[in-house]
Formats: C-alpha cells, structure tokens, sequence
C-alpha cells in the first residue's frame, strides 16, 4: 500500500527513483509523483500510472542528486493529480511525500486554516507539510526540528520524506507505524517503503524505528529519536537477491510465485524439519517453548489471506496440542477491549509484517502481558521486531498483490508450530509426529504434481470464466481453503465468490444455487469426506455446476460432479497446503481470461499499512 522511494548521492537521482517507484508497484496505488531539486523545487505529479508519469516527464530535465516519489493509494481525497503527492508547503519550498494517515488533520487543517493557509488538495498529507512549515516559520527553526515538533501533535501512522528547496543535500525522513527503510551506498543513501527499490544498489540497510526521525546526506546517515537523542543507525545485511522481485520469463508475479511454491514451501521447512531423525527445530521460538506449551488460549490475530492462514492453523493446533485457538480478525480484535492477558500467547500472523491492524492489535496483547510470537515472511518487518518470538516463512519477496505462496508457507510454519508445541506437551503419539514429519517432507513434490494440472484447471477456468457468481465449499480443513479460494477469485476477476462451510450453505447460500451457479467443492479425502458428498448431492439435486477438487483415485465424486480436479492423497493436517494450488491456478486464469491485470488488482493494496 502506498510506495515510499527516495535518493540522495551522485547518480542522478530520477531514474533511481523512477525505477524503485516501479519496483514497488506491487504494492498497490492510484497515482505518482516524484520533486527534484534543480534551480529550485520541481514537482510533477499525475493520477494512474507511473508508466504515466514517466511519459509525462520524458523529454523534461530532470537532472538532480536529490528526489522523491511516491505511489499514493488514497485515504483522503479521491485519485487525482491535484490530491497526488509529493505535496508542498505554503512557500513551495518544502516538498513532502507521506504514506499513512494523520487522524487529527481536520483539527490541524482548521488551526491552520485560521492562520490563513490555503490548500490545494483534500488530503490530510498537504495538511502536515503546512503545519510543519507553520512551526518552522513561528519557531524560527530548522525543518528538522519542526518536524519533530510537529509529530509530538500528530495522531497516526506515518512515514515521510521531505525535501527542502533551500538545504539540497539533506532527506528529513520521519516514521511511526509504516515502514521505511534505508539503503547505504558509498557517497549514496536510498530510502523505500521495503527492500525492492533497493536490493540492486546495495545491501546494506538500516530499518527506521518508530517515532525515529532520519536526517539524510549523501554521505551522512544521522537517526535521532523524538526527543533529538542520537540513535546509532544498526545496519543488517538483506538477504533477497534481485531475481527475487522479477518476473523470470512468467506473464505474471502471481503466476510465477504460483509456481514457485515447491521451492518456497521447502525453504520454509528448511533447516527445521528432519523427518530421517523425527527432529523438528524451531529456533525462534525455542526460549518460549514452555510458554506456548502453557498457554491458557492461543489468539490467532490476522487479517484477509493470513485469516485464513489462522483458521487452518486453529484446527490444527486445538487437535494437535488440545490448547484452546481464537482466530480474530486484527481490526476488530484491536478495538474490542477483548479478555486477554498473562498465559495467552498471541500468534500474529501477516505476509509483509506491516499489516497496520496486526500492529496495532498485538501491541496492545503485549501491553496487557500476553506473549506475541510473530509468523511473517519480510525479514525485519515491524510485526517480527514487536515480537517476543516467531517464526519467518522464508517464501521470498511476493509481488503479486494476491497472496500464494505466501498463504502456503505460512500454513506449513503453523503446522510446524503446532507439531513442536504438541511434542513438547505430550499431547500428540511418538507415531503420529513421526507420520505428519513424513508428510510435511513429501509436501513439496506432492505440490509440484499439482502444479502439472495448471493446463485442466485453465480448460476449467475458460468454461466458467463468465459466471456473475461463484460459491466455494469445504469442511473442517478444507473450509479455509474454500475461504481462500473463493477471496482469491474476487481479488483478481472482480467475481462475486463466497466461500462457506459446506454443512452451512442449508442454512442460506443453497439459495442461491440455479443452473447458473458454479459451486467449488474441496472434497479431498479426510474425516469429513461422506458428508462432503451429501452435500455435492444437495448441490446436483437443485442443477448447480460442480467443480470438486478430489483426492486421486476418488470413485465416487467424479461420478456427480461436472468438473473434477485430482490432487495427490495427503493427511487431512497438511492437506489444504496441497488443495489450495487449483484455487489459486483457477483464479489466477479466470482473472488472466478477462483481460484484468492480475498482480495489480483494483483498489487493492499489496501491504496494508493504513487501517
Ligand atoms: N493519507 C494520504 C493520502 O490520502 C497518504 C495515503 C498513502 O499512504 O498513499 O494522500
């Protein structure tokens, strides 16, 4: 959600950011900008795209050191050049690009508004720029300074990013509860909201802290913390490598991670599982062995896909470690007052880390004393640093802005959770450990196998592609799958697609069921399979259209349903780790089939940092 991108050296600074502005766009966005400083302070900004933007700019000089972009995705004030960042102050000499939301901007706006600024745009961004230029110039001090000032007053989540027209070789860069990250070159600084705008300059880099305010030369990194304390910049090697973040001859990130999952699913295991020796290593969470094996409840805290991540892993767990789970959703978790406190442990679980209501929801867990154990995949995030403990998913950069391979990592490091805290608790026999071991160690071939239907599930996706509505059905742990599939087709095909437990749809959705309806059943074999096919029969008896994704060698579906799609035979534990890959091929080609841009969705956003 929204791109941060900055650069301070001797290249020339457009192009730098041009590209990082690129790099980010995964992330999901309305429109660019970008300021340079050349002769003065230069800003060009557009609605769209940044392809947009840069065929504006072409032909124009943008020659200079120091610049700025942004990919906006809107919170206040609709998409369009005039609300599009970087946003200036009242003298036009400070240029400013923000990515959250300041909650109080309409008590600010007023102040200001008295004082007899004027505004140009509907956003609470133009509103801070303004309110630290009012501080500067009634304080006469430093904008750095006034920066500091101004964000005692600010209520929100932010990073910003300011240029200065009258101090040229100087970023002033600010956070509290969005990422940023810097980049240390030689005589260089590069500045991003995550790694891949930076990743091919250099590898060295410094993650921003909260209310930490970075004052940035080309040679000169200085952080200082609210109070103008000296912080000393802690600078980690990053461990992604450029290839990680482009396409690699596929037609689509998403498509391309699909197909990854093989090798993601096994790095996540790596190192970890030893299935020859019954060994399970979980080094993150090694000192809180014996917290988690107490836990009076276990609260899952997620949001969308990772949701779904924590409804596979609440049955998981409760059966394997006969501890109570909750799966909550982080945003009304965080504003419910729930119970919660010393012996919960509270799983956060989010792909980039970032996930602004997870944020918020596990820091009050951990102010009312429960422990947090972080599962996110962006090494350095803000969820693994909040953490007292966690795990990474290890499934590398994922671009496509619909989650898979990062769903399925995340399922495999929960199962991996479950697994050690059961060991360790003697809730589960030495037998069975052994046998889900053995069955974690085969899922990356088992995957790779249903990879090779990639070709059916396209022939699938063609006759359905212009269904209005699609229903998606499971039990027990394929229910969350059905969850995912049917979120996965409405992210990428704009389909209506709800996902429900299959006993449940008697209790609404079955009327909905005509001719027309396509319903997607996730019938692999497990504990709840007759059942299942009770309810593909309620389906057939009222002539809708069933695609059922079967276990192989299943005798009796294929007998009623329409479409079938066989997957490799897995213990029902692991098994949605294995269901889920024709979901996500069947989404990602219905979406393809329409024409639609599916690693950038509508409206949606790759790393949810506003709530
Ligand atoms: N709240 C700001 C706006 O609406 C920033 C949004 C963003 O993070 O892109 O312009």
């Amino acid at each position: 959600m929204c791109g941060i991108v900055a650069y301070i050296g001797q290249r020339n600074a457009y192009p730098v950011v041009l590209k990082g502005l690129k790099r980010l766009e995964y992330r999901g966005y309305d429109s660019a900008g970008i300021a340079i400083i050349n002769h003065g302070l230069h800003v060009y900004k557009k609605k769209g795209k940044v392809a947009g933007l840069e065929d504006y700019l072409t032909g124009r000089n943008m020659e200079s050191h120091i610049a700025i972009g942004h990919t906006r995705w809107a919170t206040h004030g609709e998409p369009c050049d005039r609300n599009s960042h970087p946003h200036t102050s009242g003298d036009g000499k400070l240029a400013m690009i923000h990515n959250g939301i300041i909650e109080n901007y309409a008590q600010l706006k007023q102040e200001l508004l008295n004082k007899g600024h004027v505004f140009s745009s509907d956003t609470d961004t133009e509103v801070l720029i303004h309110f630290i230029e009012e501080i500067r110039n009634s304080n006469q001090c430093s904008v750095e300074e006034a920066v500091r000032i101004a964000l005692k007053r600010v209520v929100g989540a932010y990073v910003i990013v300011i240029v200065d027209e009258d101090n040229p070789d100087t970023l002033i860069a600010a956070r509290k509860g969005s990422p940023l990250v810097i980049g240390v070159g030689k005589g260089e600084h590069f500045l991003a909201s995550d790694a891949s705008p930076i990743v091919e300059y250099t590898k060295e880099v410094v993650y921003v802290n909260d209310y930490e305010i970075a004052i940035v030369k080309a040679d000169e990194l200085i952080l200082k913390n609210i109070t103008n304390e000296r912080q000393t910049p802690y600078i980690q090697k990053l461990d992604i490598e450029l290839t990680a973040i482009e396409k690699g001859g596929y037609d689509h990130f998403m498509l391309k991670e699909i197909f990854e999952q093989p090798q993601t699913i096994f790095d996540s295991l790596r190192g970890r599982l030893d299935a020859k020796n019954g060994q399970l290593t979980l080094g993150g969470i090694r000192e809180y062995a014996d917290v988690l094996k107490n836990a009076n409840r276990i609260i899952i805290v997620a949001c969308g896909t990772s949701w779904h991540a924590g409804l596979v892993a609440e049955y998981m767990i409760e059966e394997l470690c006969r501890i109570p789970v909750e799966v909550e959703y982080a945003s009304e978790f965080r504003y419910r007052n729930p119970v919660v406190g010393p012996g919960d442990v509270i799983i956060a679980v989010s792909q980039s880390g970032e996930t602004a209501d997870t944020l918020v929801a596990m820091e009050s867990a951990k102010q009312k004393g429960a422990i947090i154990l972080g599962v996110c995949n962006v090494v350095g995030s803000s969820i693994a640093r909040l953490s007292h403990a966690g795990a990474y998913t290890h499934a590398g950069p994922e671009i496509g802005v619909a989650s898979t391979k990062a769903f399925t990592a995340q399922l495999v490091v929960l199962c991996l959770i479950g697994l050690k805290v059961a060991s360790e608790k003697g809730t589960i026999t030495q037998q069975r450990f052994q046998h889900l071991l053995d069955e974690l160690q085969d899922i990356p071939e088992k995957v790779a196998a249903t990879l090779q239907l990639n070709d059916a599930v396209k022939q699938v996706a063609d006759k359905y592609k212009d269904a209005r509505d699609f229903l998606y059905l499971g039990r027990g742990y394929n229910f969350p799958v059905a969850l995912e599939g049917a979120l996965k087709l409405k992210e990428i095909s704009y389909i209506h697609a709800e996902g429900y437990p299959a006993a449940e749809m008697k209790h609404g959705p079955i009327a909905l069921v005509d001719e027309q309806l396509p319903v997607v059943f996730v019938a692999t074999r497990d504990s709840f399979y007759e059942k299942i096919v009770s309810n593909i029969q309620e389906i057939k008896a009222r002539k809708g259209k069933v695609i059922a994704i079967v276990t192989e060698g299943d005798q009796i579906i294929p007998g009623m349903a329409d479409d079938v799609i066989e997957v490799p035979e897995a213990d029902e534990l692991v098994a949605p780790v294995i269901s889920v890959i024709p979901l996500q091929l069947l989404a990602y080609h219905i979406g393809v089939l329409k024409g639609y841009d599916v690693d950038k969705p509508r409206n949606l956003a790759k790393s949810v940092t506003v709530e």
